[in-house]
C-alpha cells in the first residue's frame, strides 16, 4: 500500500491502538480512523481484575495513550461508535448510518463476557467483567463481610478473587474442574494455585458445578446451589466462565471465521485488503505450524503492531510465542509458550512450588512452554528455553545449572 489512502481500524481496545500508532510510526501519512464501540480511549484490560479492582490505580492509568497520542498523529478517533455492517465488495464500514470507506482494513474487535444465562435469569446482583464498567461495579460492591461467590477458577476468577479477599470479603469460588486453571496449567500448578487461595481464606469449591441460582428480591443477594447439594448466598455473584470472540461482523460481512476469523501468519484474512489481530484472530503460527488464538494482552500488543506494517505492505509473519503474565496476593508470574490440546507428559519445576519457581512443559522431550512466580529475572532464559524447545534435558533438570545455560 502507498504512504497515502485510508486505513481504518475496527475495535478500540489495545489491538486497534497499537495497530494506529505504528501505522504513523512507519511513516503511513494518509487517513488512519479507529472506529471502538467503548466510550472511552482505548485501554488495557489487565488491571481491571488487578490493581484497578483493588482501588490501586485509575482509568487514566489503564489508557493505552493519552488523548494528545492521538491528536498529534491525525488518527480521527470514533468512540462511542459501535461499527454495524462491513461491505468487502465497496470497501466500505457502516457506523449507525454513517459509512466509512477504506483502502485496508483492520479488524480487532476482541472478545465478550461469555454469559451464564442461569445466572442472568436469577435477577440477582450478577457481574462479568470485561469493560471498565464492569470493574467499577464490582469495585464498589468488593467492602468488608460482602459475600463474593465467583463462577470459575480461571484467570478473571482467581484475580478476582484476589482482590475480594484483600478487601476482606468472604469468597467462594466454584470451578467444576479438579483444580482452577486446570487446563492451562495442569494438575501439579492448578494445585498451588488452589492451595494459594486457600490459604488467603478463599473458600474454593472444585469439582462441581452450578445447579441454580435464584434471587429473593431483584438485584438482591443470590441463592447459589452445587451440584454436590451445598448451597451459599451472595451478596455479588461474579461470573469469570472464559470469553467469546466478537466475529458476528466479520461473518455476516463473508469473511472465513472458524471460532475466531481465520488468518495466515500475515494476519491476513480470507479477504486480501482485511487483516485482523488480537483475541478475534485465529492466524497460522509458524512455530507450531497451526492456527492458534490467543486471548493475551501481549498478542493484542504486538498483534496490532505487526498488523500495521503489513497493511503498509510489509509481510511480516507473527511469529512471537504467546505470553501472560498474573499478579494474585503476592504472587507475580509470567508463563511463555503454547502447550495446545495435546497438553504435556512431563512437568519439570525447579524451587518450591510454594514459593520461588520456575515450571517447564514438556511432550515428546520438547519444552512447550514455561513459566516463572516470582522470579522477575528468569522471562528471558523462559523465552530462550521455549524458543529453543530441544534443549539438554538433564541440565534442565539440574537446577545448580543456570537458567541461562540450559538453551546455549
Ligand atoms: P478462562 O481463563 O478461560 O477461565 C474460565 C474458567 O471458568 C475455566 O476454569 C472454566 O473451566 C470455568 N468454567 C467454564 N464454564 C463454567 C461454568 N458453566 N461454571 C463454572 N465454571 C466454568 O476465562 P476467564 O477467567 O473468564 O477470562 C476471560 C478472558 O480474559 C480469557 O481470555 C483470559 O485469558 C483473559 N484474562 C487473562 C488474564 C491474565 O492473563 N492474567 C486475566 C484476566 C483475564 P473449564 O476449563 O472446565 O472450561
Amino acid at each position: 500500500m502507498s504512504a497515502t489512502g485510508t486505513v481504518v481500524v475496527v475495535g478500540g481496545g489495545l489491538a486497534g491502538a497499537s495497530a494506529v500508532g505504528t501505522l504513523r510510526d512507519e511513516g503511513f501519512t494518509g487517513d488512519v480512523v479507529l472506529v471502538g464501540a467503548e466510550p472511552h480511549l482505548p485501554y488495557e484490560r489487565p488491571p481491571l481484575s488487578k490493581s484497578y479492582l483493588a482501588g490501586d490505580s485509575t482509568l487514566t492509568e489503564a489508557f493505552v495513550h493519552a488523548v494528545e497520542f492521538y491528536d498529534t498523529r491525525d488518527v480521527d478517533l470514533r468512540l462511542g461508535s459501535p461499527v454495524t455492517a462491513l461491505d468487502l465488495d465497496t470497501h466500505t464500514v457502516h457506523v449507525g448510518h454513517e459509512t466509512i470507506g477504506y483502502d485496508r482494513l483492520l479488524l480487532a474487535t476482541g472478545s465478550a463476557a461469555r454469559r451464564l444465562p442461569p445466572a442472568d435469569r436469577s435477577g440477582a446482583a450478577v457481574a462479568y467483567l470485561r469493560t471498565v464498567e464492569d470493574a467499577d461495579r464490582i469495585r464498589a460492591a468488593l467492602r468488608p463481610g460482602r459475600r463474593v461467590v465467583v463462577v470459575g477458577g480461571g484467570w478473571i476468577g482467581l484475580e478476582v478473587a484476589a482482590a475480594a479477599r484483600g478487601a476482606d470479603c468472604d469468597v467462594v469460588v466454584v470451578e467444576p474442574l479438579a483444580q482452577p486453571l486446570l487446563r492451562v496449567l495442569g494438575e501439579e500448578l492448578g494445585h498451588a494455585f488452589a492451595t494459594l487461595h486457600r490459604g488467603h481464606g478463599v473458600d474454593l469449591r472444585t469439582s462441581t458445578g452450578l445447579a441454580s441460582v435464584t434471587s429473593r428480591e431483584p438485584g438482591g443477594p443470590a441463592v447459589v446451589r452445587l451440584d454436590d447439594g451445598t448451597a451459599t448466598e451472595a451478596d455479588l455473584l461474579v461470573v469469570g466462565i472464559g470469553a467469546v470472540p466478537q466475529t458476528d461482523l466479520a461473518e455476516a460481512a463473508g469473511l472465513a471465521v472458524e471460532d475466531g476469523v481465520l488468518a495466515d501468519e500475515h494476519l491476513v484474512t480470507s479477504h486480501p485488503d482485511v487483516l485482523v489481530a488480537g483475541d478475534i484472530a485465529r492466524a497460522h503460527h509458524p512455530a507450531y505450524g497451526t492456527r492458534i488464538r490467543v486471548e493475551h494482552w501481549d498478542n493484542a500488543k504486538a498483534q496490532g503492531a505487526t498488523a500495521a506494517r503489513n497493511l503498509l505492505g510489509a509481510r511480516e509473519a507473527y511469529d512471537r510465542l504467546p505470553y501472560f503474565f498474573t499478579d494474585q496476593y503476592d504472587l507475580g508470574m509470567e508463563y511463555v509458550g503454547h502447550l495446545g490440546p495435546e497438553g504435556y507428559d512431563e512437568l519439570v519445576v525447579r524451587g518450591d512450588l510454594a514459593g520461588v519457581f520456575t515450571a517447564f512443559w514438556l511432550r515428546g522431550g520438547r519444552v512447550r512452554a514455561a513459566m516463572h512466580a516470582n522470579d522477575w529475572d528468569a522471562i528471558d532464559p523462559l523465552r530462550a528455553i521455549v524458543t529453543a524447545g530441544e534443549v539438554d534435558l538433564a541440565a534442565l533438570r539440574d537446577p545448580r545449572v543456570p537458567l541461562g545455560d540450559v538453551a546455549s
